[in-house]
């Protein structure tokens, strides 16, 4: 069968591998379509050092069961839950398996989806009435849905978004589908568009706008009151502590690529949690479900291109759909 695979940073072709074979209790399935985001532009320009090379990418999945089991009929349309937990390290025996310490995501630690078979055990398969373009967009969107449910945003909130990428734009879905009133903020006007018609209340353009002067205005001076940072620069991570309200919440999806540099007395003195989120839970997966089947997400603005796999190699090299892209993660 077909496969992508990349050999070293830049590098990636289609390769001829062996179809996989089924064992135990695992369900073969066949690929439908793969997304691909920020994550899989890291690995393939070798800026992801979590991966491995040779490595087939691909951890946004949309697949149908070919052969299946009591549960899974032959042909029921699936996500695929891409991560992996060990059961034993201090994450996984405090039941948060995505934080897990030896987590192996899809595509990046072992051999993801971009390819025609995998086999996958069935409690990592979600099945759902959706369309294979939705099935994908699912994965990309519970990690900004973990954050929300880290930050326990609730409808009494107002919740700004630092960052509108797919992961961003996961956590403005997740926020306004709570309830709470949610700021957007994002360099680029096209990501708040989309971020508003994922539900965001007000956009603000940090890059025409004074982002401080508008979080007061909109709050009545008191500042909002959780933060969520998805974009990882040092500017942002300290923008969250700066601007978020006395005794608020700050959740952090970015992977910073440098040292940041903060007044830690803000920590004191607003009395502020100040909180990771990585990956993503089997209750984000549900529940990321539930919002795409009940058509609350503007889905085709949300996919800036789709081509086939042959085309795959070019489309990672090319720059035209980086625009779109989010964040490095897992
Ligand atoms: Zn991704
Ligand atoms: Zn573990």
């Amino acid at each position: 069968m077909k496969a992508i695979v990349l050999h070293k940073p830049g590098h990636g072709s289609i390769e001829m591998i062996p179809e996989p074979l089924v064992s135990g209790r695992d369900l073969l399935l066949k690929i439908r379509m793969v997304g691909l985001c920020g994550s899989d532009l890291n690995s393939f320009r070798g800026l992801n050092p979590l991966v491995t090379y040779p490595r087939i990418p691909g951890h946004e999945v949309s697949a149908t069961v070919l052969h299946g089991d009591s549960k899974l009929s032959v042909g029921t349309d699936v996500a695929i839950f891409p991560y992996t937990s060990c059961g034993k390290c201090a994450s996984c025996r405090r039941r948060r398996p995505n934080a897990c310490q030896f987590n192996e995501t899809l595509g990046v630690q072992r051999d993801g989806a971009l390819t025609e078979f995998i086999v996958m055990p069935p409690e990592k398969l979600y099945p759902a009435k959706l369309t294979t373009k939705e099935l994908c967009l699912i994965e990309p969107l519970t990690v900004g849905f973990h954050a929300v449910s880290r930050g326990r945003i609730t409808a009494e909130d107002t919740v700004a978004v630092m960052g509108c990428g797919g992961v961003g734009l996961g956590a403005v879905a997740a926020s306004s589908s709570r309830g709470a009133r949610t700021i957007c903020i994002d360099v680029d006007d096209d990501k708040l568009e989309l971020a508003r018609a994922a539900g965001g209340a007000h956009a603000i353009n940090s890059q025409r706008e004074s982002v401080h002067d508008r979080l007061m205005e909109l709050t009545e001076g008191r500042g909002p009151d959780v933060v969520i940072e998805a974009v990882g620069r040092a500017a942002t991570f300290r923008a969250a502590v700066e601007e978020v309200s006395f005794t608020g919440r700050v959740v952090y999806i970015g992977y910073a690529k440098e040292p940041v540099s903060y007044e830690t007395k803000l920590f004191v003195q607003k009395e502020l949690d100040v909180l990771g989120s990585r990956n993503a839970s089997p209750d984000d997966f549900s529940a990321v479900i539930r919002l795409l089947e009940a058509g609350k997400f503007p889905v085709d603005q949300a996919v800036s291109s789709t081509v086939t796999l042959d085309e795959a190699p070019d489309a990672l090299r090319s720059r035209r759909w980086r625009a779109r892209t989010n964040k490095e993660r897992q």
